[in-house]
This record gives C-alpha cells, structure tokens and sequence, in this order.
C-alpha cells in the first residue's frame, strides 16, 4: 500500500515552462528587432518635437534630444546585434590577415 508515486514533484515541468517562456520572449524580440529595427521614440511619442512645460502652444515646441527630431529610436536588441555583426567583421578580418 504506497500512495507516494502519486505525487510527484511538479518543479521539473515548471522550469521547462519558464525556459520555453524565456526562450519564446528572446525569439520573438530577436525576431521584432530584425523586422522592425526602430521603435516609436517615447519622450516626443514619435513627433520629434516636445513640448515645453508651461508655454504657449504656439511657442516652446523644442527639438527632441533623444531622437535628435527623428522620432524613432533604434532597439536595444538592435544595438546588440549590430556589435555582434560588427565583433564579426573585426574577427574576420583578422582571420584573413593571419592566413596570408
Ligand atoms: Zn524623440
């Protein structure tokens, strides 16, 4: 009479859970990143121009400095992958150089 098998731990099928999770997120990021490099600047909400507090409408319309008046912003993941491409040229080059 065992009633032990029964219960069996449930943290092996959560952790294969989470990581399927995580995994999925870093995909689906990679993926946006490589589709759509820039993302709706967030201070002037894409217009390239903020508003300064306590002014006019007419008047006190400023330059976004993030986007430098673009209003769009490069990803995060975007950067990253850019320094991957660009470590990799470096290293090829020095591959190239070091066979001749
Ligand atoms: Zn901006």
């Amino acid at each position: 009479m065992t009633l032990v098998a029964a219960s069996s731990s449930p943290v092996l099928p959560l952790a294969a859970v989470a990581a399927l999770a995580v995994v999925t997120t870093v995909c689906g990021y990679a993926l946006l990143c490589a589709v759509s490099p820039f993302a709706r600047c967030k201070p002037c909400e894409g217009n390239g121009k903020r508003r300064k507090h306590g002014t006019s409408p007419k008047r006190g319309w400023k330059t976004c400095r993030r986007c430098k008046g673009n209003g769009a912003r490069l990803r995060i993941g975007r950067r990253f992958f850019h320094a991957t491409r660009a470590t990799g040229q470096a290293a090829q080059r020095l591959h190239k150089a070091g066979t001749r």
